[in-house]
């Protein structure tokens, strides 16, 4: 036993394993559990599992924060940390001098069977139970999912299902959804067979550009839902050249590897989505050094092409507490997303410049007019905004996404399968309401959320508004069988018609005559 500590080397795992297997401490937990002491132990520590979170010993965090426990007799649990420490003071202890000493020797093994070890009876302190309950933090419940896994990326489907899937959710912007499902398409059957040698020129990286609240985020979320693989989302503005205040550029593989459940093999094959992509352009006329903009477009460059990158397992930061795992982005799809705000004018001046000279005023205008302008953008653009082209060369697809109309809101609205209005009125047929918008409140929702210029954001914050009353007021009445929002009431020049059980109709609060 002695040997064995003092080989500082040693995988903790294999000692604990070991010390179950083998030592008093083991033999003597049975026999706790063979004579349960307050008719506790099993069935009750089976809701533990179920229903809590461990609780480390020692250092009193729960399982959520600390990691995965190390269990010991008596319902102890120790994180890792705590356990690595408790390690290596063990393995500092002088046992070679404690041998050497029989008087020492005698008076320790008088108090246990066996040195060192087990002359402290932990359960002493924890009525043979760890942590009790009251103590613990309960489980959080799997996030349900609204999205329910489609596909499966072992045997992926052809481009037009993947769209006709994403097309249940994301409204409009169809070249995206084309291009989208297309690059999914060839990335997933690519790392299936096997044929990702020519990374660079291969691998389908993708640049997504729109407006805010287009819809970016959002579809590259059902798309990973859709194709049930991990997810990691980051913000480009949080990160920063390693060493500087900020996420060093790795800490995305760290995050999808945390999304993966730290399943290495899911990790690889995961979506790596990094938002605010325009955020670390290049600066311009800048003296000093650029850590959160050209620097990161330079460190990203290994993880776009594909690279084996040493993660911290369990923890953003690397440290010599935290495991480490190598993790291959040879096969993850990395999504770039970003607003490029001024990239119309950039492509306006490109355009007008094409054109002879002596109709500039009048091109000018014209594509002043052009809605779809956005989607002429080319590499040259992207470069004289600020990315660097090797950045834009391992990006190989563009899309572009279109700020969406006041149509669009609506279709948002009350469309995609987890629509707004579907959510509030499963709501309220909970309590046996019917709810339902007339097109004229639709609209004035809509119009609403264009003055705000923030895309489909906007929505939920509207309709939570407008719904707070509604959803304050209706449960007081059990006679409310269906109230109707008008667009009056959106506009507040009136309120909601609320129709009784029976059939008689109040408008707003005002009574009215009975209809039938
Ligand atoms: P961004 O383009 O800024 O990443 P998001 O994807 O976060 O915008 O969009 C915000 C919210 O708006 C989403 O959660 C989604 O509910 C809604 N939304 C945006 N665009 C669409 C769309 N085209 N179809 C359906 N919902 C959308």
């Amino acid at each position: 036993m002695a040997d064995r500590f003092d080989n500082d080397d040693m995988d903790f795992r294999e000692v604990m394993d070991s010390s179950v297997d083998d030592s008093p401490i083991e033999r003597k937990d049975t026999a706790v559990e063979e004579t349960p002491k307050e008719g506790n132990t099993s069935s009750q520590s089976k809701d533990n599992e179920s229903e809590y979170e461990d609780v480390c010993f020692v250092c009193r965090r729960p399982e959520s924060k600390a990691g995965k426990m190390f269990h010991l007799p008596n319902g102890i649990s120790v994180c890792d940390d705590c356990m690595h420490k408790t390690m290596d003071t063990i393995s500092q202890f002088d046992y070679q001098n404690l041998l050497n000493n029989p008087a020492l020797m005698d008076e320790l093994n008088k108090h246990s069977g066996m040195p060192g070890l087990n002359f402290m009876d932990l359960s002493n302190f924890t009525g043979g139970a760890g942590i009790p309950n009251s103590q613990k933090i309960k489980k959080k419940k799997e996030e349900d999912t609204r999205v329910k896994p489609e596909f499966n990326i072992e045997n992926i489907p052809a481009p037009h299902k993947i769209k006709a899937k994403l097309d249940d959710y994301v409204i409009g912007q169809e070249q995206a959804k084309k291009i989208i499902s297309v690059a999914v398409y060839n990335h997933y059957k690519r790392v299936k067979t096997g044929t990702m040698d020519d990374i660079e020129i291969e691998k389908s990286n993708i640049l997504m550009i729109g407006p805010t609240g287009s819809g970016k985020t959002y579809l590259v979320k059902t798309l990973a839902r859709l194709l049930d693989v991990p997810l990691a989302i980051t913000d480009a503005t949080s990160l920063t050249e390693a060493g500087y205040i900020g996420d060093d550029i790795e800490s995305v593989v760290s995050k999808l590897l945390a999304a993966a459940g730290n399943d290495i093999d899911k990790a690889q094959q995961g979506i790596i989505f990094i938002d605010e992509i325009d955020k670390i352009a290049k600066k311009k006329n800048t003296t000093s050094r650029d850590v959160s903009g050209e620097s990161v477009q330079q460190g990203m460059l290994k993880l776009l092409e594909g690279a084996d990158v040493e993660v911290p397992v369990g923890a953003s930061s690397k440290n010599a507490m935290v495991p480490m795992a190598t993790v291959n982005t040879r096969n993850i799809l990395f999504i770039c997303g970003g607003a490029f705000p001024d990239m119309e004018d950039i492509i306006k001046q490109r355009l007008n410049k094409q054109t002879s000279i002596g109709f500039d005023a009048d091109l000018k205008d014209k594509w002043d007019k052009d809605p779809d302008l956005i989607t002429k953008v080319t590499v040259d653009d992207l470069k004289k905004f600020g990315m660097i082209p090797e950045f834009l060369g391992r990006l190989p697809i563009v899309c572009t996404l279109k700020g969406l109309s006041k149509e669009m809101l609506v279709q948002i609205l009350k469309e995609p399968k987890n629509a707004i209005l579907k959510q509030y009125q499963k709501l309220l047929a909970l309590d046996e309401v019917n709810l339902e918008f007339d097109d004229e409140a639709l609209e004035a929702i809509a119009e609403k959320a264009m003055e705000k210029d923030t895309g489909a954001r906007a929505l939920r914050a509207i309709i939570e508004e407008f719904m707070l009353d509604i959803m304050y007021e209706i449960p007081k009445d059990d006679n409310i069988g269906s109230v109707t929002i008008t667009g009056d009431y959106i506009k507040g020049k009136g309120g909601p018609v609320i129709e009784l059980r029976t059939t008689e109709v109040l408008k707003g609060i005002g009574m009215k005559s009975a209809e039938n």
